[in-house]
């Protein structure tokens, strides 16, 4: 080998050794095992149960009770945080034992990337069918670290106008005719009531409301009424007093009924207890003219925003409805809530312990903030 050969050999040996090292350094470095380097963030949740204590017995077709179980949230990237929250009303099955076994099954820590929403959210759904609103409490948690972390409103990563928002309804549960006066002297600051019927004499319930309000109402059924001919003649009467619509007239299992008194009201008919997921949305087409999409149902902000379009472009009205929740859950539905026709977002206002602070309705408005993620500020110290 003469001097020249020796150098270009050489040249390549040393090449290659220097290209061998950097695969090496490369591979430590992605495994994160070495040791002065910093470990790649992942995903870390967090959860604690909680209980609401509401402001009035709350009564429904289906019975009465004075607390709900939640279970609030926490999920932390690299030194962001994000919240959310899991309300568990007793008739959708859920319960704090329910949602804390279901999250303790979920393992983020894989994630290393959390604005992959759409695969972290696929793997939170797969891991057990059901748990709507334990999952629900993962995708807030979710929104709002990446809002957080992008640093601006989810409404605005939605391209959606904070200017459109709805009015909120203010909701008064089957009560006595005293009670029932008392919940429209207190819903004064709002413009729209959403009045529960079905357990009790419907007619006395708005005739008493009437006696001292002429305000808007939407009425909310819960399934109660079983006779299609009584719901056709309800819906006549309520269109004669500014009722604008009824939420879940009948049992969603009655579809046929449901169909037919759909086609022949005067006032739309919306779905609330038959439509929970996008795939019910679907077979609710024809069914209902509108629907009441809640995170709790749906799973979340994901899934929510998804149905909202759908719902648009199937031409049936959208309504963001809650639980007895706080301002955590609330403030994420109102995210949304400029793609609706109607909101129904007071969850907060039925609970006196409130842990956050978040959206506000000013003049009977849904009334968004300026603040990353879902626009929530800590009250109490819960993590
Ligand atoms: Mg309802």
């Amino acid at each position: 080998m003469n001097k020249r050969q020796f150098l270009k050999y050489g040249t390549v040996i040393a090449g290659g050794l220097i290209t061998a090292n950097t695969g090496a350094l490369g591979r430590i470095m992605a495994d994160g095992s070495y040791p002065h380097r910093r470990r790649k963030a992942v995903l870390r949740l967090l959860f604690k149960p909680y209980e609401l204590q509401l402001r009035h017995v709350f009564t429904l077709a289906s019975g009465s009770r004075t607390t709900t179980p939640v279970v609030l949230t926490r999920l932390e990237f690299d030194g962001q945080f994000g919240f959310g929250e899991a309300s568990m009303p007793p008739y959708l099955g859920e319960s704090h034992e329910t949602v804390l076994k279901f999250l303790s099954q979920v393992n983020l820590e894989q994630f290393t990337d959390p604005f992959l929403m759409e695969d972290i959210l696929a793997y939170v759904d797969g891991i057990m069918p059901g748990n709507h609103a334990a999952k629900a409490s993962v995708d807030i948690a979710l929104h709002d670290l990446v809002g957080k972390i992008i640093g601006r409103p989810c409404y605005r990563i939605w391209g959606l106008d904070p200017g459109k928002t709805p009015l909120t309804s203010f909701t008064i549960g089957i009560d006595t005719t005293e009670i029932v006066r008392q919940k429209v002297r207190e819903a004064a600051p709002y413009h729209v009531l959403k009045v529960k019927l079905g357990a009790g004499d419907d007619k006395i319930m708005i005739n008493t409301i009437r006696e001292i309000s002429d305000k808007p109402v939407c009425v909310d059924v819960n399934q109660g009424w079983k006779d299609r001919g009584y719901a056709l003649e309800m819906a006549h009467w309520l269109k004669d007093r500014n009722v604008m619509f009824i939420e879940q007239p009948m049992p969603k299992t009655q579809v046929d009924d449901l169909a037919w008194l759909t086609q022949n009201s005067p006032l739309p008919i919306v779905a609330d207890e038959a439509v929970q997921t996008v795939s019910d949305l679907l077979e609710a087409r024809g069914l209902y003219s509108g629907v009441n999409i809640k995170l709790m149902k749906c799973g979340g902000m994901n899934q929510a925003v998804k149905m909202a379009w759908m719902a648009r472009a199937m031409n049936m009205k959208v309504m963001i409805g809650c639980m007895t929740e706080t301002s955590c859950a609330i403030s994420a539905a109102a995210q949304l809530s400029p793609l609706a026709d109607w909101a129904d977002l007071d969850g907060n206002l039925l609970i006196t312990n409130d842990c956050w602070e978040g959206i506000t309705i000013r003049d009977g408005k849904v009334t968004l903030n300026d603040r990353p993620g879902i626009g929530i500020r800590e009250k109490v110290k819960i993590f």
